[in-house]
């Protein structure tokens, strides 16, 4: 049977050098081949025009390089741009991205489908298939930074993990995504600028902050009182809140950076008093701020977008007692781009 050919783009540098060492050239050949792939995202050996035929033909006789497709790519009426992207083996994820005056942000995707099931998200409906691989992270990241530069004539400057999936549920391959993203042969981004959102897995979070990556953290609470949390985010009765609460205090106490609170207030659901008392009170037990955000309907009648009223009331309490709060405006919602309505719709 003939042997599967490996992706390139799964060696590290130094794993290339000794390739080609190996190969009786010259290490130096190895970090020419690496600049290739992650500086210049060359899609194949034939791209690589400064490495002799003879070279290329070895490279294509021993690897692949699985690049991801843009298969469709969406413009929303307020500038929000949403791609579906096509993976070397036929599978779809989703990415976004959004454009403000002064930014412009690549929400990505770290699974096809998601591990976890939270009730009012659209990806949670597709079964979690498979992690996605680092280059296929970063594949991403670049299809936005070239989209930002063609029609926003700028480059991508922010990066959220917020796409299909649960970033920390596929660790290892987000960090090495980030690894590229900011080094000086990938994209050269600063890690600053790059959020991992999560629904909050307590051991990862502590995991993240040992790993002293630098990346700001946002965690998707929706509500402060475990009872509701459970029915709207299942896994919560895995992971409670004081787990949360411990892992959190963790964080800031490892990385002193502000943690950012999504969440999202629905009608009937979390639009009491007592829920805004519950986010206040979670919200003294370390630095953060707090991000209202707009719910997107995805179809099923069960989440409603709660009234002005009731997010106002979030709003004024918070305030009152200190926490900064923005109250986020969804973008894309014509073309199903915005939070939690990533479900490869347009496939
Ligand atoms: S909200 Fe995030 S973690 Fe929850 S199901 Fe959707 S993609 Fe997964």
């Amino acid at each position: 049977m003939k042997e599967k050919k490996k992706d390139i783009r799964a060696l590290t540098k130094e794993q290339l050098q000794d390739f080609f060492v190996a190969q009786g050239d010259k290490s130096f050949r190895g970090s020419q081949v690496y600049e290739w792939l992650w500086n210049k995202s060359a899609h194949s050996f034939e791209d690589m025009t400064n490495i002799s035929k003879a070279t290329r033909q070895m490279m294509e006789d021993n690897f692949v390089i699985n690049h991801i497709r843009v298969d469709q790519m969406q413009r929303s009426s307020d500038g929000t741009i949403k791609n579906a992207v096509r993976l070397h083996d036929d599978l779809t994820v989703e990415s976004v991205l959004i454009p403000t005056k002064k930014r412009t942000t690549a929400c990505v995707s770290s699974q096809v489908g998601c591990s976890l099931d939270c009730r009012f998200c659209a990806t949670a409906t597709l079964k979690r298939m498979r992690n996605l691989n680092p280059d296929e992270i970063y594949d991403q990241v670049v299809a936005i930074d070239n989209e930002s530069r063609l029609y926003f004539d700028k480059p991508l400057s922010n990066i959220v993990f917020m796409g299909m999936g649960e970033p920390l549920m596929n660790y290892n391959n987000v960090m090495k995504s980030i690894e590229k993203i900011t080094s000086k042969e990938g994209l050269g981004m600063s890690s600053k600028r790059i959020t991992i959102s999560t629904s909050g897995v307590p051991k990862m979070i502590k995991k993240l902050a040992d790993d002293e990556t630098k990346v700001k953290l946002a965690v998707s609470l929706h509500s402060a009182i475990d009872e509701i949390r459970t029915t709207i985010m299942p896994f919560n009765a895995t992971f409670p809140l004081v787990d949360l609460q411990e892992a959190l205090e963790y964080w800031y106490e490892k990385t002193k950076s502000r943690i950012t609170y999504e969440y999202i207030v629905w009608e009937g659901i979390n639009d009491t008093r007592k829920d805004a008392e519950a986010l206040v009170k979670f919200c003294k037990y370390v630095p953060c701020k707090v991000n209202l955000i707009e719910y997107n309907p995805i179809d099923d009648g069960v989440f409603q977008q709660a009234s002005s009223e009731a997010t106002s009331m979030y709003e004024n309490m918070l305030e009152r007692n200190g926490i900064t709060v923005t109250v986020r405006r969804s973008r894309g919602k014509d073309i199903d781009a915005a939070c939690g309505q990533l479900a490869n719709k347009s496939s």
